[in-house]
C-alpha cells in the first residue's frame, strides 16, 4: 500500500556534453522558489496521497547537491509532518563529486538522507563529458562521505565512451573497484540527438565502439563486477547483497510513485502525469494553486489514464531490465506464447514456472527482445480500459 515518492532537483552548474535529461543551469533564485514550493505542496497533498506510507524517497536531477541542504532539508521536513513517511525508508540524494563537503554531507545527513548517488562516470574521461570534477576529486569526494559516515553509497559509471576500450574501461573499474562502494549503476553512453557529444560524434571527432566492441565491454563489466562481489540484479545496476536500490526496485516492480518539481513524473493508480518541464512555468503553474484529489494536480503538463495495453508495456519494460524477470501472470495470458518460445530457442530468454527475464545473451539486445515481447501482446481493441 505503500508508495515511493521522487522529488527532481533539475539544476546544474555546468551541462555535460552528452545530457538530453530535463536540466537548466542552476540560477539560485529559480531554484529557491521551486523547492520552497515542493515544501508547499508536500505539506498540501491531497488526502488520499497522505493516508498511504512513504517506503522511499528519491532526489534526483541535475543535481541535488548543488542546492542548498537546507532546501533538501526543508522538503524532508514537510515529508516528515504531513506523510507517513515509513521508519525504515530509504532516502536517497544524488550528487555531483565536486558538491561534496563534509558540511554539506553532514548537513544532508542530518536532514534524513540515508543513501547517497555519487555521479562519477568515469575516472579516465570526464572531461570529454562535460563533467566537472576531476578523478582525484571524485576520490576525495567518497573519502568526505565515507568520513562523515555514509555506508550506503552508490557510484555511477558509464561505458561505451569515446575512445574506450577493455583497458580503458579495466582502469575506470579499478579505480571504481578500489572506493568499495554498496552498489554500481553503469550505463552506456547514449549520443543522443542534439547535445554536443553526437555532433562532435557526427563530425568524426572521435569513435565509439560498435556493437560486437559495446558487447565485449558490457561483458567485462558483468565478469568483473561479480568477481568483486556484487550482485548483477538490473541490467544496469548491481550492488552488495543486501544494498539494492529499494527506491528503483519498488519503481521498476511497479508501485506507485508520486513525483514533485520539475518535468517529474508521477504514476498514481491508474493515472500518470508530467510536472511542467520549465522550473519557472511550474512555480507560476503551481504557485497557490489547490490540488483537490489523487488525480492529477491542476498544473500538470501533461496527463493520462494509462491503460491496460499501457500498463502490460510498462510489466514489459521493466521486467525485462530487472535480472530476476517478470511474473507472466501480471499479463493475463495477454502475451503469445509462440514468441516466448521462439525467445527461448533462440536463447534470449530463461522462463521458470513463475518468471521470465532475459539470459545473459539477451540482455545486451534487451531493446530488440523487448520489441518482440510488445508486438506479441493481444491486440489493444482488446484491452482499452
Ligand atoms: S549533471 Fe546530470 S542532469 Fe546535469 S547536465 Fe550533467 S548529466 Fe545532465
Amino acid at each position: 500500500m505503500g508508495f515511493s515518492l521522487y522529488v527532481h532537483v533539475p539544476f546544474c552548474e555546468r551541462i555535460c556534453t552528452y545530457c538530453d535529461f530535463p536540466r537548466v543551469l542552476h540560477d539560485p533564485r529559480t531554484a529557491d522558489a521551486t523547492l520552497s514550493l515542493i515544501a508547499r505542496v508536500v505539506r498540501a497533498l491531497p488526502d488520499g496521497m497522505r493516508e498511504r506510507p512513504v517506503a522511499t524517497v528519491f532526489f534526483g536531477g541535475g543535481t541535488p547537491s548543488c542546492v542548498p541542504a537546507a532546501a533538501i532539508a526543508a522538503i524532508l521536513d514537510a515529508v516528515r509532518q504531513s506523510l507517513r513517511l515509513s521508519p525504515d525508508a530509504e532516502i536517497s540524494l544524488e550528487a555531483n563529486p565536486e558538491d561534496v563537503t563534509l558540511d554539506w554531507i553532514r548537513a544532508i545527513r542530518d536532514a534524513g538522507v540515508n543513501r547517497i548517488s555519487c555521479g562519477v562516470q568515469s575516472f579516465t574521461c570526464a572531461g570529454p563529458l562535460g563533467r566537472r570534477h576531476t578523478p582525484q576529486r571524485a576520490v576525495e569526494a567518497v573519502a568526505t562521505l565515507r568520513a562523515a559516515g555514509v555506508d550506503n553509497l552508490n557510484l555511477d559509471l558509464m561505458f561505451a565512451l569515446p575512445g574506450q576500450g577493455p583497458a580503458e574501461l579495466d582502469r575506470d573499474l579499478d579505480a571504481l573497484l578500489a572506493l568499495s562502494p554498496e552498489h554500481v549503476s553503469c550505463y552506456g553512453l547514449t549520443l543522443a540527438p542534439g547535445t554536443p557529444l553526437a555532433r562532435d560524434h557526427a563530425a568524426g571527432r572521435f569513435a565509439t565502439p560498435d556493437d560486437d566492441a559495446w558487447n565485449a565491454l558490457y561483458a567485462r563489466l558483468q565478469d568483473r563486477l561479480a568477481a568483486a562481489g556484487y550482485g548483477h540484479y538490473e541490467i544496469s545496476n548491481w550492488a552488495r547483497p543486501g544494498y539494492e536500490c529499494r527506491h528503483n526496485l519498488r519503481i521498476w516492480e511497479g508501485a506507485d510513485y508520486l513525483g514533485l518539481g520539475p518535468a517529474a513524473v508521477t504514476r498514481w493508480k491508474r493515472w500518470r502525469w508530467t510536472e511542467p518541464v520549465d522550473p519557472e512555468e511550474y512555480v507560476r503553474r503551481a504557485s497557490g494553486c489547490a490540488w483537490p484529489g489523487e488525480g492529477p494536480p491542476p498544473w500538470a503538463g501533461q496527463a493520462e489514464v494509462v491503460t491496460a495495453t499501457g500498463a502490460d508495456i510498462e510489466t514489459l519494460l521493466t521486467g525485462t531490465r530487472l535480472l530476476r524477470g517478470f511474473d507472466p501472470a501480471r499479463l493475463a495470458g495477454r502475451l503469445e506464447e509462440a514468441c516466448i518460445c521462439d525467445l527461448r530457442a533462440k536463447g534470449l530468454l530463461w522462463q521458470t514456472d513463475g518468471r521470465i527475464g532475459l539470459t545473459r545473451a539477451g540482455l545486451p539486445v534487451a531493446d530488440s527482445v523487448l520489441d518482440c515481447l510488445v508486438a506479441a501482446l493481444r491486440g489493444p481493441e482488446e484491452r482499452l480500459e
